[in-house]
């Protein structure tokens, strides 16, 4: 059975109180509503790792994630953060490929198939992002587009490791917009990626492979989009800065 996974992208915001008290809140909530079958993982900033964790605990059910993980191992290398380096601060999970990643620091397929090896070596699951720009939808080449996204920083790994990893399909034009894919768009996507890993890895392997949404995911749509059947959860920016919404966002399957 694949896992369920809600991430909460935190990108560059929250101060270290303002990261505290969101971590401490969506704690508390996730322990007194009793929120299961689900893993919730937080993704902050680098800074908020160590504090974060410390308040995470052993909550069952509430992992941490980074944003950004090195493509290098360890060495000269000024500003890098390596997942070695991750691992050893007790972080699980590691964002990998977010289009703001791929457009504003030039990050290409070729950098990242080398991120997700690093990630893998050290024991971090990638959630590796994929996702179409409005052009390319228009075009309607955006199934083709995000096949080969993942054919291209994916597909050379054993199947042992493409095991491990978590899918995020974000539709470009849906992250931060306002704008949801609708949730048959996002089934329609996910089915394609889930197609997609079978014809390279196997249908068993296709099938324990956890493909999320993320594009304005908020507690008004996650219902609708977690009733699909390849849809196993969300990656969520904006609503992941509030803890009501994350932990809603949470309950929604
Ligand atoms: C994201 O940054 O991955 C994201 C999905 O953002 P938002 O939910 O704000 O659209």
């Amino acid at each position: 059975m694949r896992k369920k996974i809600i991430a909460g992208n935190w990108k560059m915001n929250m101060t270290f109180d303002e990261g505290q008290k969101l971590t401490s809140e969506i704690v508390n909530m996730f322990k007194d509503e009793a929120v299961k079958d689900v893993i919730a993982v937080l993704n902050p900033p680098f800074p908020h790792i160590f504090p974060v964790k410390k308040l995470i605990g052993d909550t069952p059910g509430i992992a941490l994630g980074t944003q950004n993980c090195s493509a290098m191992e360890s060495g000269a290398f000024t500003g890098e953060v390596s997942a070695k380096i991750l691992a050893s601060f007790g972080v699980q999970y590691v964002i990998l490929g977010h289009s703001e990643r791929r457009e504003y620091f030039k990050e290409d397929n070729e950098l990242l198939a080398l991120k997700v090896k690093q990630a893998l070596a050290h024991g971090l699951t990638p959630i590796f992002c994929c996702g179409e720009s409005l052009e390319i939808r228009m075009a309607g080449t955006h199934e083709s587009n995000v096949k080969f996204q993942l054919t291209a920083s994916l597909f050379d790994l054993s199947p042992e490791d493409m095991a491990k990893v978590v899918i995020a399909y974000e539709p470009i034009w849906a992250i931060g917009t306002g704008k949801t894919a609708t949730a048959d768009q996002a089934q329609e996507m996910h089915a394609a990626l889930r197609r997609h890993i079978a014809s390279k890895f196997g249908k068993e392997l296709a099938n324990n492979t956890s493909i999320l949404y993320g594009g304005s995911a908020n507690p008004g749509n996650a219902k609708e989009l977690f009733s699909k059947e390849d849809v196993d959860g969300g990656l969520i920016g904006g609503a992941s800065l509030k803890s009501r919404d994350f932990i809603d966002i949470a309950k929604s399957f």
